[in-house]
């Protein structure tokens, strides 16, 4: 891969990930609401509701730890050697050295 179609899909990635985070930001304030305010589901649901939004918060964080971890390798800006991820700062020493920060490789 050349430098510049790494800068390219870095970018990309940022701005998936953007996207991505403000959505799960979204889910999340709605679970959290639900988790604090379980009196506003209906009627003698109320108990059900906001165990309902606290599995639903358990589950979104899962997900968002399971996006951030796979997220530079669906980005294609994982290191081949080591499969580590390499955005961030690890992808400043991939452009500043070419050598992968994880690996050395
Ligand atoms: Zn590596």
């Amino acid at each position: 891969m050349t430098r510049q179609e790494f800068l390219r899909r870095n970018v990309e990635c940022k701005r998936r990930a953007r996207i991505s985070m403000f959505l799960f930001a979204c889910v999340f304030i709605a679970l959290f609401a639900g988790v604090l305010f379980p009196t506003a589901g209906p009627g003698r649901f109320v108990s059900a509701f906001g165990i309902a939004c606290l599995v639903g918060l358990c589950v979104s964080l899962v997900a968002v730890l399971w996006f951030c971890r796979n997220q530079a390798r669906s980005a294609g800006v994982a290191c081949p050697s080591c499969d580590g991820g390499l955005l961030g700062h690890p992808g400043k020493v991939v452009i500043a050295t070419g050598n992968c920060p994880h690996c050395g490789k």
